[in-house]
């Protein structure tokens, strides 16, 4: 594959200071060499050295930047083509001068948002899975969902894929020989064997896909709902924890009228929060809009912080949603400790473990600490299995999985109705065809484009 030479700004994640120019295609190392002033040419160095020099206009001989080059040879690089990557420290405009510099030089031109790494996926350097982690990579939201992405980047994910796909090819061989070689008369056998091959593969697809929600949860944030009547505090605890005034603080009951989202991080896990309207029976329109939004909250939410007012008794509709929350994981913050009690503690405990209770003031900035380690604790020890850092999660790999999975589960189906084996070949072949589209190697070119634009430019 004959390709030009690309070249992009290509900082790495965290590294701030750092700037990599990052050019890579068959003019890489001829195009940087003469704008390189070096004590080595870069035509005669070694693949895989570092060199320090400085880049030169060419146009007046000038020193433009003082930099580290990099030099890779195809096919040892990230894109299997020859590499050079400059690394500049000097700021953001030295380093811009450096790449107008770069992008002078004949045969060299910009890349394209993504252009690397599809190089890389099509020169076979990386499967699509590994291309689309790359993509998280670059949009994960914390440092946790920073680890997954990267453990996802170094395939691991992908190396399950591949057994199971392993395992579905050795299916498939088992059907090809019965139907190639029929008088053997091993039907029987064939129709065990296909069981009990399908089901350990569902069995495997199902543990990735039980991954799925844990890596949307730190994708996306843990969709937490803040609830509970009007004027208890949701909006004053939403701009604690947020530190911003978006939501609407007043003493008229039902202000909130909308639900309103906000993303913030607390001890590195991150939550989407949900400022809710007070779940009661309202006649007000507008607010029966918010309430009906609120529900719908409550019904999504992976945690529910739901508030109560430390100055006002237990009412009829707190004890039925307390009821109603029984099984889901849920806070309840006792707010505005601050004032005269009013609240009987112990009718509380009788609906939620007191672990889960948290008394705070929001109004005094109290409380906060106690309620960041409380939702710690429910993160780790709840949702997350240790060490196992694979997850699935992204949206076409989840629906391909299901894909995959109920293939499957046809052709377990296929075996205890009699249905001849070639038939069943067809669900066991389409099942592997799925497993592949993760893999990227029954990717389409249109498949491939739509995920290559989503990349950042220099990735
Ligand atoms: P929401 O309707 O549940 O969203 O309640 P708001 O956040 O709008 O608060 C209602 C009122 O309670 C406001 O006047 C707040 O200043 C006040 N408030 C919130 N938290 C506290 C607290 O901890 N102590 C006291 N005394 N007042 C609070
Ligand atoms: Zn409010």
């Amino acid at each position: 594959m004959v390709h030009d030479t690309i070249a992009a700004i290509s900082t790495a994640v965290g590294e701030g200071g750092i700037a990599i120019i990052r050019v890579s295609g068959p003019q890489a190392i001829s195009g940087i060499d003469p704008i390189f002033k070096s004590k080595i040419s870069l035509k005669d160095a070694d693949t895989h050295t570092v060199h320090y020099g400085h880049i030169i206009d060419p146009s007046s001989g000038e020193k433009v930047e003082e930099v580290l080059v990099t030099l890779m040879r195809g096919p040892r690089s990230f894109t299997a083509e020859d590499v050079v990557e400059i690394n500049a420290h000097g700021g953001v405009i030295a380093v811009k001068k450096v790449l107008d510099v770069v992008l002078q030089q004949d045969g060299i031109r910009t890349a394209e948002p993504g252009e690397f790494t599809k190089r890389a996926f099509l020169n076979g350097r990386i499967d699509l899975m590994q291309a689309e982690a790359v993509i998280d990579l670059i949009r994960s939201k914390s440092d946790r969902a920073f680890s997954v992405a990267r453990k996802q980047a170094e395939g691991a994910l992908s190396k399950r894929i591949k057994a199971l796909r392993q395992t579905v090819i050795e299916l498939l061989a088992h059907i090809e020989v019965n139907i190639d070689y029929p008088e053997h008369d091993v039907e029987e056998m064939t129709s065990a064997y296909i069981r009990e091959q399908c089901q350990s593969a569902i069995a495997e697809i199902d543990k990735l896909l039980k991954t799925a929600n844990e890596g949307k949860i730190l994708r996306e944030g843990i969709m937490t709902a803040i609830v509970g009547r009007p004027n208890v505090g949701k909006s004053s605890l939403m701009n604690m924890l947020t530190q911003e005034n978006k939501a609407i603080v007043t003493d008229i009951p039902g202000t909130t009228r909308d639900v309103i989202e906000q993303f913030v991080t607390l001890n590195g896990i991150p939550l989407r929060l949900l400022d809710t309207a007070g779940i009661r029976e309202t006649s007000d329109v507008v607010e029966r809009i918010g309430v009906e939004r609120s529900k719908d909250a409550l019904q999504d939410a992976d945690l529910i912080l739901f508030v109560l007012n430390y100055n006002e008794p237990l009412g009829e509709e707190d004890r039925q949603l307390l009821e109603q929350l029984k099984d889901r994981s849920v806070i309840v913050i006792i707010n505005k400790m601050d004032l005269p009690a009013r609240l009987d503690l112990e009718e509380v405990k009788r609906f939620v473990s007191k672990d889960s209770i948290v008394k705070m003031s929001v109004l005094q900035e109290q409380g906060l600490d106690a309620l960041e380690s409380t939702i710690s604790e429910m993160f780790f020890e709840g949702q997350l299995e240790a060490n196992d850092l694979t997850y699935v999660s992204n949206v076409r790999h989840i629906s391909l999985l299901k894909r995959a999975r109920q293939s499957l589960t046809d052709a377990i189906e296929a075996t205890h109705a009699g249905i001849p084996i070639d038939v069943i070949q067809i669900d066991a072949r389409s099942a592997w065809e799925s497993l592949g589209e993760i893999l990227g190697d029954e990717a389409g070119d249109s498949l491939i484009d739509q995920i290559f634009s989503q990349f950042c430019l220099g990735k």
